[in-house]
Order: structure tokens, then C-alpha cells, then sequence
């Protein structure tokens, strides 16, 4: 809290009290006396600095104080801080053990794309047609297009024509089913493509687009990041026994692994360390979310998406 007495030129403004703020006041600013606000609930701010952490912690060394803890108050305090730190001692453990075993799955599992076309149990599906007929019930209610194609725009245009079943996207050209899909089913009608309105996700799809937030740039990076992708996917399936439904290759830098969706917990627990397995986390839990269908070519590489494995049944 702000001491009061400290302050010059302090005035009353309704709930709010304005000052002399101490901060600009020792550097020879704010000679009007005003920029110092402090709020009926004890926060304050300087007015000319309101964006400034720095300044903010300059007027509380000069008249803040701390205000006493009870000691009931102080030993909770001491409890959150001693959970805080064992989680985070936890967390950089799995962190280290992660890294550990991420090395050793690339290395123990390899699993080259050439491998993988040959070990597709069906045939890969190129046209983006089959490829979410190969994933869903022909009845159910599928969505494509582009990301921005869902919801009310300001000029009042909707896109229910992108919520199709399908069987009836079927009857479309390729180049009209795509370039994105998501890994679920709507009810019919669906007009906004948002996590409330999902009816079914039957599958997580995981989204290898680059370690740590860091993406591959030169071809030597991308092709490693790919095979490192590859590796993960197969401990993925051999090891964590998650049932693989599709891969893709989305012809930039990512691939998606399609696989049918286990319990809530493992996905979470995955979710976890999506990072260090080179996971956008964002798809695991999120069906909402779009990902890449085939025969779309990608705008920054100007390579066509493709499927590399693909099961169905
Ligand atoms: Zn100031």
C-alpha cells in the first residue's frame, strides 16, 4: 500500500485520491502535483507513466509499503509457495525426462516417408473428397472451406452451404471441398464453426509444426523435422497405443496425425508435453479447429498437401 503522508499535494477526488507522483517528483517532473492516482481500493498508478511496470515500482520503493500479513494469512502463503515450486520442480523433471526420451524415440523409431506410403493399410487418398469420406460416416454433417468461412460477417454474409454431409460433398469439384476441414461432426444447420456447436470429434489430430514454437526454415531443417514428426507418430501408435487413422502432409512444414480420439486424460496428459514432442497443442483439445485436407496447394511453399498413411473402417 501507498502511505499517504509520504505524498505531496495530495487531494481527494471522490473515492480516488491525486498526487504529486513521487516517482516523476524525483526526477524534478510532475510540478502541477497530478499525476499520482490512487484508488479507493489501494491500487495505484502514475498517469503520465501508466504502461511503465518500472515507474510503478519506483513510487512503491519510495512511499509503498508492505502491508503486514496475519499469520494465518502468512502460513497459506507459505503453503501456495511450497505447491507452486514442487510443481514446477515435477514439471522441469518430466521436462528433462522428455527430452531424454524424445531423443531416443527419433532414434529407435524411425519411420521414413517412403516407409510410411508403404505401410498405409488402404490406399492414401488424394482427392480431399475421399479423404473425409474415409474418415466419417457418409451421413455425417462435415465442414470445409477456408478458415474465415463461418459466423456472420459485417456485410451480413453467412456460410451454412460449408456444414455438408458427406455424402453430399461428394457431388462437389475437389477444388471446392477444402482447402481445411476439422475433426468433427455438426448437427445440421450449424452456421458457426465454434467449440459449443460440435456434435461429435471423433478424432485428436496433432499438428507437428515445428519444436518449442521454433520452425524449420531450410529444407535440411524441414526434412529432419519430418522424420523427427514421423518417428513421434509411430511411438505414438506402437508404444501409447493410440489407433492412427491418417497422416498428412500439408505440403509446408507441418504434418497432421490423425488419430481416433482416447480418453480425455490421455489427451491431456499429452497435451503436456506437446511441446517438447512438437505438438500444437491448440488441435488436441480444440475439434473445432481447422486442419489441411489433401490436393490443396499450400500458398507458402506452392507444394500440393498429400496424404501419407491412411486407415479406414
Ligand atoms: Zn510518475
Amino acid at each position: 500500500m501507498i502511505i499517504r503522508d509520504k505524498l505531496e499535494n495530495l487531494n481527494r477526488h471522490g473515492d480516488n485520491w491525486i498526487a504529486r507522483c513521487p516517482a516523476c517528483a524525483s526526477g524534478g517532473g510532475d510540478k502541477q502535483g497530478q499525476h499520482l492516482i490512487i484508488y479507493e481500493d489501494g491500487k495505484y498508478g502514475c498517469a503520465a507513466h501508466s504502461k511503465d511496470k518500472e515507474h510503478r515500482r519506483e513510487i512503491f520503493r519510495l512511499v509503498g509499503q508492505s502491508t503486514p500479513l496475519d499469520p494465518e494469512q502468512k502460513r497459506a502463503f507459505i503453503r501456495e509457495r511450497i505447491k507452486r515450486e514442487s510443481k514446477e520442480i515435477h514439471r522441469r523433471k518430466l521436462e528433462t525426462a522428455l527430452q531424454k526420451k524424445r531423443a531416443s524415440i527419433i532414434t529407435g523409431y524411425r519411420w521414413t516417408e517412403a516407409e510410411v506410403l508403404a505401410d498405409s493399410p488402404s490406399e492414401p487418398p488424394q482427392d480431399p473428397r475421399l479423404f473425409i469420406a474415409s474418415l466419417f460416416p457418409r451421413s455425417s454433417v462435415v465442414w470445409t472451406g477456408q478458415k474465415e468461412h463461418s459466423g456472420t460477417w459485417k456485410d451480413g454474409r453467412t456460410f451454412p452451404h460449408h456444414w455438408q454431409t458427406v455424402d453430399a460433398w461428394q457431388h462437389h469439384q475437389p477444388q471446392n471441398v477444402g482447402p481445411l476441414t476439422a475433426p468433427c461432426t455438426w448437427p445440421t444447420g450449424t452456421m458457426n464453426r465454434t467449440a459449443a456447436n460440435v456434435m461429435t470429434s471423433p478424432f485428436v489430430v496433432l499438428d507437428f509444426d515445428g519444436r518449442n514454437g521454433i520452425k524449420p526454415k531450410t529444407p535440411e531443417e524441414i526434412a529432419a523435422h519430418i522424420a523427427d514428426s514421423l518417428a513421434i507418430i509411430r511411438w505414438i501408435r506402437e508404444v501409447m497405443k493410440w489407433k492412427l487413422a491418417a497422416i498428412l502432409h500439408t505440403g509446408n512444414i507441418s504434418l497432421h496425425a490423425w488419430f481416433h480420439r482416447p480418453a480425455l486424460a490421455i489427451v491431456e496428459s499429452v497435451k503436456a508435453q506437446s511441446a517438447i514432442l512438437g505438438i500444437d497443442a491448440g488441435l488436441l483439445t480444440n475439434p473445432e479447429h481447422p486442419c489441411r485436407l489433401p490436393g490443396w496447394t499450400h500458398q507458402k511453399s506452392g507444394v500440393k498437401s498429400r496424404t501419407l498413411w491412411m486407415q479406414n473402417d
